[in-house]
């Protein structure tokens, strides 16, 4: 193969033809570095005869690739879903090809790393932070940085430990292989209903054939101990499995189920890793040695030698949307890498998304239940609070019957949960005296509160500054007032009307690492917690056998937005927090506030009625030809310069296709008219499921021009609308 087609990592470039140099073979997949100008790029040599319309470059005229990456090829199968994934997405195709090389310095990277780790001997001068970190590091090993994080000391104190002979370096090769999963660890004897579930799981990953599945078991009903038989398959048949989980914080308490069961940590991979810890991960995992990888939605796009298994935990969760750079959704992703490797690509979920649902009503996905709680534990009773009849004491956000309920736990020494899906104190300060409001300068958004860093924080861009004392407009003293309440406040309800009752604020601010995860998750089982306020990373994957009482401070928030998927959502989230209640042997109770009792999805999470919820929310989107009957896209306009992304804009809108069953809104101010700093103008694309809408958008936009400053985003399967 003289000529080769390689794709390199830069997005404004399509593919380029190279050549290989005298005598040397280079195959499809593999890496390269090729010159670009003066400059050396990473790329990857694509299939002979793809993107026709390469431009043409006389033989004579080929420039030779520059080195060859000392790695495997990026395998055929990951190639179409590259190609599938830029197509469908709208992306380019090197924007996708990078989540697959991770990082150039993953393929790049040093060999060796100095580490270190405890001798024995004390340090000489013995101070507060010198023994704190040698109590925290213990016998663990690591770099430099890394032992400071676990210890919460700076670099210093860890350098001066090192000097004083506390620590000491070792040379460790950044590819030592990882440790093997044992299949037959510690097995777990499941029930009938778990036991049949696994065996069709089982069989499905001995077949080595494309089948998309559902797992769909009420929460508790032991999916994970089912599909980790699943797991064992694929280790016994020596291939490697992939576990996509919705966030980070949730694999922690996924590693540790899983070294119970399995003799050993799986691989991790997230945005968290070092550059090391990337580098050995990544060639672990092409060359077959990281046996089963669980990662956050980028996982996906790493080149597996030999996948035999894709697991989507908690498949209904909204953040697998990825809403930045390549706008792709994971779960939908997966299923389509499982197609082309043609394996098994497994949904887990006690609440599927509706789309999900459609899929095995078509006959596309099959399903298989779990329909019962593991040993005998009982759903927990769901009660409605109508807050317009019940409301709590101005200025307070708890009613008095959850008041009653948090106090009669607290007395019996069990666990609560309340859950607001709100960081921070207040989600709006304002001026008594003058009215100002706090709003961030780069966001249409209003700064949140939080006192616990006394800061006010944009949640969009980050933005922070800190809590003024006075007015910055009208300079009034001791006049901001927090106007709503989020988890802050409530955990400074529960402390007034509960002294005695143990809080915990679990957030991303709070719950911001590993480390903290465990420590959290240590503290709940030593009960050490008597109630933990909670945003939505407190409302699936933990299992915590005290906690009986969840209450629900608001159960309209997420009706508010009005979006296409309000419902569902809500009704997701609530289902899932409720199933942190009565997990263990003693019963657990859930109150819902409320000021819409009659709302239908309240109403569906009152009676337990999950299967009425989905029937009235399914004939709700085919009457409206919303997804999955339908199809949306969304075409975001942003530019610093607001004139310019208005005119933008209109002249996409000017020039909008006309087609039977197409229909195009906009283009209108977005709700979230500026983020970052940019002005945003948003088109809505509304068309039957039938149509190409990729190809009508790429015709409409490609007779279009705009100025480099401006943005032109286009997002299919949109899951935000602001
Ligand atoms: P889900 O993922 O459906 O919410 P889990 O797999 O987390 O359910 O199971 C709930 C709890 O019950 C976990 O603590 C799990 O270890 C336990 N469990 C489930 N099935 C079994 C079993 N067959 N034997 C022992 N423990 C089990
Ligand atoms: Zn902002």
């Amino acid at each position: 193969m003289a000529r080769l087609r390689v794709i390199l990592l830069n997005a404004a470039l399509g593919p380029l033809d190279y050549r290989a140099p005298q005598g040397v073979t280079v195959a499809p997949g593999q890496i390269v570095i090729a010159p670009l100008g003066p400059r050396p790029l990473m790329g990857v040599v694509w299939d002979e005869g793809s993107f026709p319309d390469v431009p043409e470059v006389g033989d004579n005229r080929l420039r030779p690739i520059l080195d060859i990456v000392d790695v495997p090829p990026i395998p055929a199968p990951l190639r179409r879903l590259i190609e599938w994934t830029a197509d469908y997405y709208m992306a380019p195709i090197a924007a996708v090809l990078r989540m697959a090389l991770a990082s150039v310095s993953a393929l790049e990277g040093e060999r060796t790393v100095i580490e270190y780790r405890a001798t024995g001997v004390l340090p000489e001068r013995m101070t507060p932070q010198r023994a704190q970190a040698i109590e925290r590091i213990g016998d663990r090993q690591g770099l430099v940085r890394e032992l400071a994080t676990i210890a919460e000391v700076s670099d210093a104190v860890v350098r001066g430990l090192v000097k004083q002979g506390a620590l000491a370096a070792i040379e460790v090769s950044t590819d030592t292989p990882f440790p093997e999963p044992d299949p037959d660890f510690a097995t777990v004897d499941l029930t009938p209903e778990q036991e049949s579930a696994a065996g069709a799981l089982v069989s499905a990953v001995a077949a080595r054939a494309f089948k998309p599945i559902l797992l769909d078991g009420v929460t508790g009903s032991g999916k994970t101990e089912t599909y980790f038989e699943a797991v064992a398959q694929a280790l016994r048949m020596d291939r490697q499995v992939l576990v996509l989980l919705p966030e980070i914080a949730l694999t922690e308490p996924f590693l540790a189920r899983f070294s119970a069961r399995f003799g050993c940590v799986p691989v991790a991979w997230h945005s968290g890793l070092r550059q090391t810890e990337r580098r050995r991960a990544w060639r672990a995992i092409s060359t077959g040695e990281a046996k089963v990888v669980v990662g956050a939605r980028s996982a996906l796009f790493l080149p597996y030698a030999r996948l035999g298994l894709i697991v989507v935990d908690e498949a209904h969760e909204t953040s697998f949307k990825q809403e930045d750079g390549v706008r792709y959704h994971a779960r939908d992703v997966a299923v389509m890498r499982a197609m082309f490797e043609d394996i098994p690509a497994l949904l887990a979920s006690a609440t599927p998304a509706i789309e999900t649902r459609h899929q095995v009503e078509i006959g596309r996905y099959e399903e298989i239940r779990l329909p019962a709680r593991f040993g005998g534990a009982e759903l927990p009773e769901i009660i409605g609070v109508d807050l317009t009849h019940d409301p709590p004491d101005r200025g307070r956000w708890i009613a008095p019957p959850l008041m009653t309920a948090l106090r009669e736990t607290l007395d019996k020494g069990e666990q609560s949960l309340l859950f607001l899906n709100r960081r921070g104190y207040a989600p709006l300060t304002l001026c008594r005296h003058c009215g100002h409001r706090f709003q961030c300068p780069n966001c249409t958004a209003w700064m949140v509160e939080h006192r616990l860093s006394r800061r006010l924080a944009c949640h969009h861009c980050g933005h922070s500054v800190p809590t003024p004392d006075i007015c910055p407009a009208c300079e009034a003293d001791d006049a901001l007032v927090a106007c709503g309440p989020g988890v802050e406040r409530i955990a400074d309800e529960v402390k007034a009307l509960l002294p005695d009752a143990r809080t915990a604020i679990v957030t991303s601010d709070t719950l911001w690492s590993p480390a903290r995860a465990a420590e959290f998750v240590e503290a709940m089982n030593a009960g050490a917690i008597d109630i933990i306020v909670g945003t939505q990373l407190i409302t699936k994957g933990y299992h915590f056998p005290e906690l009986t009482t969840v209450g629900v401070i608001d159960a309209d928030l997420g009706l508010d937005g009005g979006d296409l998927r309000a419902g569902e959502r809500t009704f997701q989230q609530i289902m899932q927090v409720a199933g942190r209640a009565g997990r263990g042997e003693k019963p657990g109770r859930v109150y819902i506030q409320t000021r819409l009792p009659q709302a239908p999805v309240i109403q569906s999470l009152l009676r337990g009625d999950t299967e009425g919820f989905y029937r009235a929310e399914t004939d709700a989107r085919k009457s409206a030809h919303a997804p999955p009957f339908g199809r949306f896209a969304a075409i975001i306009i942003s530019d610093t310069d607001g004139a310019e992304a208005k005119a933008t804009a209109d002249r996409i809108g000017a020039r909008q296709p006309r087609m039977e069953g197409l229909r195009i809104y906009g283009p209108a101010a977005a709700p979230l008219a500026m983020l970052r700093g940019r002005h945003r103008h948003r088109l809505l694309v509304h068309a039957p499921r039938t149509l190409d809408v990729q190809a009508v958008i790429r015709k409409w936009l490609a007779g279009i021009d705009w100025k480099a400053s401006t943005r032109v985003t286009v997002d299919i399967d949109p899951y935000s609308f602001v």
